[in-house]
């Protein structure tokens, strides 16, 4: 009787060591590994803590997966760039494609994470769950959000309800897809929005809970794939506004931008001399997307500016530096204005 027990308590066991799933945590850095904060947490520096310690800070998470860390880079997003981009995402495909890993958690600044998101959302070819996570405050602040978030976004990243669902945001108990999600205050812990669609769920001490699923392309069905991306064109973001001069467009044509994202006034309207400029560089072979600085909304194509007659494309409703990353990486696979146009109404 004993021995089967015994037995019993074994296979037990055994089985819940099996189901623990693999989860990775890709640390790149941001607020979340910053530390050497004076009084109060106010002033610190991003990205000086390692992976080890991001783990062995929440132990919980250990207890629910098997976790494995691994350093992409120790940075604060705002030093981000199309190297550790592209490193990133072929780590993530190739972890998810061998099955070594079972979902994804990526540390990361606030400042760029929506865009490190969009981009992963778009050529990452995996069903599996991807999750990207920071902190408003940093390790050494008064009630550092950073540990909560991590063991939330390991819960989102392990949950089969996440399958199929694309990058995601996890901050502040709350889920957000990658193409909508963007950061709205710069200070708040409750800074991450989705502004066009709402958050697609929330996520309270580990318990996940989805309401809404993205319907655009993404990982799986993208267009796009990592592996078949080296490198990535130079697209520049204009910023517009009143009494404004086209000297930004032209300088971004002179230096070489493949592509311009101009974040227009309203539904994307430019200043007179900034949309001549647009449209003379239309005419050298540079992409225009007419895109709008307001952060809702679609630009609508056609509305105010005649596109067709310029030769511009317009963003659908992707805010600015969305946009660019679509644009980024649609140019890297052609020039071909048409397929980059319908790529911004599936995407
Ligand atoms: N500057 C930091 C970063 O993006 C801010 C943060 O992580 O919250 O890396």
């Amino acid at each position: 009787m004993r021995a089967l027990k015994f037995l019993a308590i074994v296979l037990f066991g055994a089985t819940i060591a099996w189901a623990k799933p693999t989860i990775y945590i890709l640390a790149t850095g941001g607020t979340i590994a910053g530390g050497g904060a004076g009084e109060l947490g106010t002033n610190y520096t991003s990205g000086t803590v390692t992976v080890d310690k991001l783990i062995a800070a929440v132990p919980e998470i250990n207890k629910i997966a098997t976790i494995k860390g691994e350093q992409i880079s120790n940075i604060g997003s705002q030093e981000m760039n199309n190297e550790v981009w592209l490193k990133l995402a072929k780590r993530a495909n190739e972890l998810l494609k061998s099955g070594k890993a079972d979902g994804i958690v990526i540390t990361h600044g606030t400042d760029t994470m929506e865009e490190t998101a969009y981009f992963l959302d778009l050529v990452v070819k995996s069903d599996k769950p991807i999750v990207l996570v920071g902190a408003m405050r940093n390790s050494d602040s008064l009630s550092a959000d950073g540990p909560l978030n991590l063991f939330n976004a390991v819960n989102v990243a392990m949950s089969k309800d996440s399958v199929g669902k694309g990058v995601m945001v996890v901050m502040n108990d709350e889920i957000h897809a990658a193409r909508e999600v963007t950061k709205t205050n710069t200070t708040s812990v409750d800074t991450f929005k989705s502004p066009n669609t709402g958050k697609i769920g929330t996520v309270f001490y580990g318990k996940v809970k989805f309401y809404m699923a993205p319907t655009r392309k993404h990982t799986k069905n993208s267009a796009f794939d990592i592996a078949k991306i080296e490198s990535l064109p130079r697209v520049d973001i204009i910023y517009n506004h009143s009494n404004d001069d086209p000297d930004f467009v032209n300088t971004a044509v002179a230096n070489g931008a493949k592509g311009i994202i101009n974040a227009g006034m309203g539904n994307g309207n430019p200043y007179p001399s900034v949309l001549e400029a647009l449209s003379e560089a239309v005419k050298k072979g540079v992409i225009v997307v007419r895109d709008s600085r307001v952060g809702s909304g679609e630009t609508t194509a056609g509305g105010e500016v005649d596109d067709s007659k310029y030769g511009f494309l317009t963003s659908d409703n992707l805010n600015a530096q969305k946009a660019r990353v679509l644009l980024m990486v649609a140019l890297a696979t052609t020039n071909d204005k048409d397929k980059i146009q319908k790529y911004f109404l599936t995407h």
